[in-house]
């Protein structure tokens, strides 16, 4: 039957990889439920790792944020496109980089030079309303001078309370269109990006699960890396109907706020 089977299957969960944006919250209004759920993980010593394709801040400031709004969490705790970036380069022992991205950003990258002369790399992130052509030119011209292009993440659109938003994977095409070049990319549905998250979490893919309300990024990425993928109805997902060709994740939830009845219901 398919139901058993599917209960046979229930996965030996031990640990969650979160999406912040539109599942923690929307731009400044937390997500009723959110801060409370992160709170039980934490008192049922549940591992999570906050992952996040968020370039327009560094893991300090988006702590900072997240302390501010209620979330009792630690820097250890996030995992973000632009320190995955950081890793990778020294991983790579990278030395010069042009970094183009908005606020704190560049506090992840310290231990690079960071200059428009010769970079070994281009990294892209989402400039939002800072974005020039004059930028998007320098960019255009330093690759075509021979750097490589790394885009932080490759999303395609965001929510913000205003509506949807056109995030950097526009700018990281275009560019990639007109150098004839194709970028590496970090964040989230890289499966290097997810690899960096489980050893930093310290849990193989079969015990983790994804919660994203982005069905690329989170779901299909997740599950391309052989996590469980829950997608929460909040955020992107929030009033959209499923259409035809979206991803199906394992599970449904209407927001993080049902997770723990979900793990009480299927898991004590
Ligand atoms: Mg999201």
């Amino acid at each position: 039957m398919p139901k058993a089977s599917q209960k046979s299957e229930k996965p030996d969960i031990r640990g969650f990889l979160i999406d912040i944006d539109g599942v923690l919250y929307v731009e400044k209004q937390v997500i009723e439920g959110a801060v409370e759920t992160l709170n039980y993980l934490q008192r049922e010593k549940i591992p999570f790792l906050l992952v996040t394709n968020t370039t327009r801040r560094s893991r300090y400031s988006l702590l900072t944020n997240l302390n501010r709004m209620g979330f009792k969490i630690s820097l250890d705790q996030i995992f973000s496109a632009p320190f995955a970036a950081a890793q990778w380069l020294k991983a790579n022992k990278a030395t010069s980089i042009c970094l183009f991205a908005q606020g704190d950003t560049y506090r992840e990258f310290k231990d690079f030079r960071n200059t428009t002369h010769n970079p070994q790399y281009v990294l892209i992130g989402d400039l939002g309303e800072d974005l020039t052509y004059e930028m998007l030119n320098q960019a255009f011209r330093l690759l075509m001078d021979g750097s490589e292009l790394v885009a932080l993440q490759k999303n395609r659109y965001w929510r913000r309370s205003s509506g949807l938003a056109i995030d950097s994977g526009a700018i990281v095409a275009g560019l990639e269109y007109a150098a004839h070049k194709e970028a590496r990319i970090i964040g989230k549905p890289s499966p290097d990006f997810f690899e960096q998250a489980f050893e930093t979490i310290g849990l193989p893919a079969q015990h983790l699960a994804i919660i994203g309300d982005d069905l690329e990024a989170d779901i299909d990425g997740g599950a391309a890396a052989g996590l469980f993928t829950i997608a929460v109805k909040t955020g992107k997902q929030a009033g959209r109907s499923p259409v035809p060709g979206d991803s199906t994740p394992n599970l449904w939830l209407d927001a993080i706020a049902a997770l723990p009845a979900w793990l009480r219901e299927n898991y004590s």
